[in-house]
């Protein structure tokens, strides 16, 4: 039995991880989950599943998930506080932890599993993102086995050639190519989007995920942050990663070698693909995932993404050629800029501006330790509220004057 511990449970992973665990009760083991605020789906969860553990990020959730379980014994332990994921992502009997939690407040648990040698499946990409050279020197340095679970490094890792480890550049490689749905701004005229909705950014054509992952889908922000996730992952540089647009969502990402060959996944747009082959490889099971219909598809189309109308692209894109502390800018000033959105105090092409103004103010640097990420994240999201706050005055004085 392989005991898994899922930190983001009651998310759109967190959902499709216990889909598939559900399937394969003979091979898993849940033993830990963990949310943030959301206790009455984690006390359906663990009425569900009696994991050993179950932890809330934030603790004044902690008293509705007890009144929510009184009555009911589950035998599971409960934990609360942004220290308990950390706890939960190291439990000896967690061989597996699923990184699940979305943003920044990801990295501490998603570090903490790298550094006691887990199977770490890795969804949440803002950590790679954040502290890329250091998640991938923890792995290295405990044997954890890192497994990237974004649909387009799956589809990349599966492409590549056996005995490939997180980090290492895979012999032969030429170029990869990340593709890209687009978002459901795909089409959209330029001049519209500053009128566009959340709900509109979050009604992803081909995906049902969280908000924020939704939102930077629409951007393009998904795309670029992915961007720096390959080059980390796959040891490539930013020349080397080429962004196709592909409506369909049916490749998932593509590899090139020198000989010109260019290897391919396709199967249908369902996380319990990528989710499912993390879990068992190098073995394969069932994810519940429907048979690919390329009759009914009927074509696969590709085009170049519009790096003009969907500036945050162009933006991740400079930020992985300058590398060390500047992806962490770009991630926080995102960050607050599509919370900000989601709230209705930004409009959509605000976002950009927001990143664009924060990270031309950034020096950059390089990532020493731990404390340089966790400083530049912090002051990242200070100029990023202050130039919030600053446009919404902006916006208003020019309001009042017309
Ligand atoms: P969701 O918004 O659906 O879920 C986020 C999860 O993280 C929830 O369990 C939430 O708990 C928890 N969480 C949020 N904030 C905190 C916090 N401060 N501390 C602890 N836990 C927290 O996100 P997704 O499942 O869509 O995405 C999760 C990660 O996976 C992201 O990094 C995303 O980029 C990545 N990803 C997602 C894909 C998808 O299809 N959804 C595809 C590829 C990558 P609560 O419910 O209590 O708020």
């Amino acid at each position: 039995m392989i005991g898994v511990a899922v930190l983001g449970s009651t998310g759109s992973v967190g959902e499709n991880t216990l889909d598939v665990l559900a399937r394969h009760p003979e091979r898993f083991r849940l033993v830990a989950i963990a949310a943030n605020t959301n206790a009455a789906k984690l006390a359906r969860q663990i009425l569900t599943w009696r994991p050993a553990y179950a932890a809330l990020a934030d603790e004044r959730a902690l008293p509705e998930l007890r009144a929510l379980l009184a009555g009911s014994p589950t035998g599971t332990r409960l934990l609360a506080g942004p220290a308990a994921l950390e706890e939960l992502a190291v439990l000896p009997e967690a061989h597996c932890v699923m990184a699940a939690i979305v943003g920044a407040a990801g990295l501490r648990s998603t570090l903490a599993a790298a550094r006691a040698g887990k199977r770490l499946l890795l969804a949440n990409k803002e950590s790679l993102v954040m502290a890329g050279p250091l998640l991938l020197a923890a792995v290295n340095a405990s044997g954890a086995t890192l497994l990237p679970i974004d649909s387009e490094h799956s589809a990349i890792f599966q492409c590549l050639p056996a005995g490939w480890r997180a980090g290492a550049a895979p012999a032969g490689l030429k170029r990869l190519l990340l593709t890209a749905s687009g978002g459901p701004f795909r089409d959209t005229p330029a001049e519209v989007l500053a009128t566009v909705s959340p709900e509109a950014a979050c009604a992803h054509p081909n995906w049902v995920m969280g908000r924020k992952i939704s939102v930077d889908s629409a951007t393009l922000m998904n795309k670029g942050l992915e961007l720096i996730e390959a080059c980390l992952l796959f040891g490539a540089t930013p020349a080397q990663v080429e962004i196709v647009v592909h409506p369909q969502s049916i490749v998932h990402s593509l590899v090139e070698y020198v000989d010109g060959s260019v290897l391919a996944q396709l199967g249908a747009p369902d996380m319990r693909t990528p989710i499912a082959h993390a879990l068992a490889w190098p073995e394969r099971i069932d994810s519940g995932v429907e048979s690919l219909d390329l009759i009914r598809a009927g074509r696969l189309d590709f085009r170049a993404p519009d790096t003009v109308k969907f500036r945050c692209l162009a933006l991740a894109q400079t930020a992985a050629r300058a590398g060390g502390l500047c992806p962490v800018v770009l991630n926080a000033a995102n960050e607050v800029a599509v919370e900000a959105f989601l709230e209705r105090r930004l409009n959509f092409p605000g976002i950009a501006a927001v990143i664009e103004a924060v990270v031309e103010r950034s020096t950059g640097g390089a990532i020493g330790g731990l404390e340089d990420v966790l400083a530049a994240d912090a002051d990242s999201r200070v100029r990023a509220r202050e130039r919030i706050v600053g446009m919404t005055r902006t916006a208003a004085v020019r309001g009042a004057h017309a």
